[in-house]
């Protein structure tokens, strides 16, 4: 069951949801390796070269990338760290072949992409109670929206904020106030939900939101969350036992 750190924050339902979506709502890691052994390969044998030295280039660019530009949405952008990748390994600029790249990694990580267990039934049970449910994503709006329709969740969400939209990745308060004011409603009660203790939790306590911890994917450092829990199911039936959700 949900463990709640902060009793006062739980004595009513909540007025809007806020919810991260990687690692939150489907798991990153199986369609991103998936999508980067397939590009690995495809790059190797488009290039020339071994694997391993491709991958040694496309992740030291990716670094200095994010390094560059710090935390907003194209720090993310995979075309970027192909692009300097390739030119890195000494081919020159190939906006054809990083094009390639990018089309397949994120043809191959939509195949592979699936739903933790329960989030439907969670999304349901708060959009049939009249609960606003609001994305708040870093990454550019367009790949963000391109996951949200294979993952089949396209009629869940009143807004959609991305890090493309407010300027700043989480834990700047862009994003949440961002949020706020297209709910056109203020922070108390409305609850933040993700997976990352830093971005998700710390920023969304800073921003004056109720934070829910969900415990899974790469994060294991100590959360703020006011509550935590594992499964959407068991979320679900906190919030169905205090009458919260009708189903
Ligand atoms: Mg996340």
């Amino acid at each position: 069951m949900p463990h709640i750190y902060d009793q006062d924050r739980f004595q009513t339902e909540p007025s809007a949801v806020l919810l991260d979506l990687d690692n939150t709502l489907y798991p990153f890691e199986p369609a991103h390796s998936a999508a980067e052994s397939e590009v690995l390969a495809m790059a190797a044998q488009q290039m020339g070269l071994a694997v391993k030295h491709v991958r040694a280039a496309f992740s030291q660019a990716r670094q200095d990338v994010k390094k560059r530009l710090g935390p907003v949405a194209s720090s993310h952008n995979r075309l970027l760290y192909f692009s300097r990748g390739i030119e890195s390994l000494g081919r020159k600029a190939q906006p054809l072949l990083a094009l390639t790249l990018e089309q397949t990694y994120w043809n191959v990580f939509f195949q592979n992409i699936r739903l933790f267990d329960d989030v439907i039934l969670f999304l349901t049970a708060l959009k049939g109670s009249g609960i606003p449910i609001c994305l708040v994503t870093d990454l550019t709006a367009e790949v963000q929206y391109r996951k949200i329709l294979f993952l089949e969740l396209e009629n869940y969400f009143d807004y959609i904020v991305t890090s493309e939209d407010s300027g700043r990745d989480k834990p700047d308060p862009a994003s949440f106030r961002l949020a706020l004011e297209l709910l056109q409603i203020p922070p108390e009660r409305v609850w933040m939900i993700g997976d990352n203790p830093q971005t998700d939790i710390d920023g969304g306590r800073a921003s004056g939101l109720t934070t829910l911890l969900k415990k899974n994917g790469p994060f294991m450092s100590a959360s703020q969350a006011h509550l935590d829990f594992d499964r959407f199911a068991d979320l679900h039936k906190f919030m169905r036992d205090r009458k919260w959700v009708l189903y």
